[in-house]
């Protein structure tokens, strides 16, 4: 073992104060997010959804926004987190490759996940909310957001797909333990759950379900307002911590990366460690970000560049993105977290430049790395981060075949100990790949046809 560190740290003093907004540096504007009408929506549209202040931090283009301190005081409960050398991972690949990931996983929700949490949280009270709703759909978000409100004070309701809500009864624990109310949906409480289940009574619900119902009840209560976990700018701009700190403790140890990796479902932990490198890519520096994603469901490799709804019964504005299309059901893969149809904006709009790149990687291949992780670097990863784990294992391969010396840095989203059934699932030989047919893609794409050009 070489004596260079482990871990690379940064005190609690050397916390980026600021957030980097990547919409500054742009090649072309976001193209704008559309209403029912086709027509760009204004802030006013946005506002029985969110407050006014989150709206705003969605539509600037300022550079650098400043980090309130009542959330710096709550990020640093965990942060800066920790910048690991994967040592014993290298050596267990034989790679000349140096592999270094940021384990988000030592928050107390065990994800990325509470970085924009307790911002969300923070702005919402700021401006007199009293009540959050949301959606969730492994329950990752779900906790982070009910952690959040509770250090925050104030209330939280979840609408966990039924099938999750089922299958994994201890992140509703979770929720109620940091005193958030968490339902199954589709439930009774909302016309668009109703009317769901008078139709099939039986359904296993969706993200895009649970979306509809949190946002139907937000809109009803003056003192009360929805929060989304992915996919919006703002939550895409409050990830940025992740990776300026990256680049905080890389320039302690005088090193850069030559490749970024991240997995992507909505698309924020991959926003959050690339678009720091992605600013200094724009600035002249050359380092491949790769973003990668389950082949089940391959919304950055497949999913057309359109106009697409967030959301099953259409509630959100159309927003240009990769997508499946918004009635997508995806397949039952154990990445819960990364089953979403859609992919945020701003992570569509860098692929669409030539910013970054994308992969999709099979179900099987991610587990395998995920073990090779765990038996060398000990940690169990979220089975989402396995996917950024495999790519990891094949650039170092890549790496070992070139005899490259290449700096690799991936973004290790989550810790896997609330979602250990898929482990359970490949251990056993159970689990199958599921590249998506051709035929699901166009029947689903079949649906938004009609929406607006880009
Ligand atoms: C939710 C989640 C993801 C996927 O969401 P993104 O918005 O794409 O980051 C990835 N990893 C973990 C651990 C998650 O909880």
């Amino acid at each position: 073992m070489s004596s260079e560190p482990t871990k690379i740290l940064l005190n609690e003093d050397e916390m980026p104060r600021q957030w980097y907004n990547i919409q500054a540096d742009l090649p072309a504007p976001l193209p704008l997010p559309l209403g029912a009408d086709g027509n760009p929506i204004k802030p006013e549209d946005l506002a029985p959804v969110f407050p006014m202040n989150i709206i705003e931090q969605e539509l600037s283009t300022e550079r650098w926004i400043d980090i309130p301190e009542p959330v710096l005081d709550i990020l640093s409960l965990w942060r800066p987190s920790p910048l690991y050398r994967a040592k014993r991972l290298e050596q267990a690949l034989d790679t000349p490759a140096k592999i270094y990931y940021k384990n988000e996983g030592v928050s107390p929700a065990g994800s990325h996940k509470p970085n924009t949490a307790v911002a969300q949280a923070y702005y919402n009270k700021e401006f007199g909310i009293k009540y959050l709703t949301t959606e969730t759909g492994a329950g990752q978000w779900g906790s982070a957001l009910a952690m959040s409100c509770k250090l925050i004070g104030i209330a939280c309701k979840v609408y966990m797909v039924r099938i999750s809500f089922e299958h994994k009864p201890f992140r509703k624990v979770m929720m109620n333990t940091w005193g958030a109310e968490c339902i199954p949906s589709p439930s009774d409480t909302t016309e668009v759950g109703r009317r769901i289940l008078a139709k099939q009574p039986d359904t296993p619900g969706s993200l895009g379900i649970a979306i509809s119902e949190a946002i139907e009840e937000a809109v009803q209560r003056e003192d009360t307002r929805y929060s989304l976990g992915s996919v919006l700018n703002h939550v895409m701009l409050h990830q940025t911590v992740i990776g300026l700190e990256a680049q905080k403790q890389f320039a302690k140890i005088g090193e850069t990366p030559d490749i970024v990796i991240g997995c992507a479902g909505g698309g924020s932990n991959f926003a959050g460690i690339s678009f720091p490198y992605i600013h200094d890519n724009i600035n002249g520096s050359d380092i491949r970000i790769i973003a990668t994603e389950p082949e089940a469901c391959p919304t950055l490799t497949r999913g057309p560049y359109i106009y697409d709804s967030g959301d099953v019964a259409k509630m959100t504005p159309l927003l240009a993105m990769h997508s499946l299309g918004h009635g997508f059901i995806p397949p039952a893969i154990h990445a819960g977290g990364l089953r979403y149809h859609g992919m945020a904006p701003l992570v569509s709009h860098v692929l669409e430049h030539g910013l970054i790149e994308a992969s999709a990687l099979p179900q099987t291949e991610c587990y395998k790395a995920a073990l090779l992780f765990a038996h060398s670097e000990g940690f169990i990863p979220a089975p989402e981060t396995s996917h950024a784990i495999a790519q990891t294992v094949r650039e170092a391969n890549r790496a070992r075949e070139e005899g490259k010396e290449k700096v690799i840095l991936m973004n290790w989203s989550g810790h896997g100990l609330m979602d250990l059934q898929g482990y359970d699932a490949f251990m056993s030989g159970k689990l199958e790949d599921y590249p998506l047919p051709e035929e699901l893609l166009k029947q689903s794409l079949a649906a938004v046809k009609d929406h607006p050009k880009i």
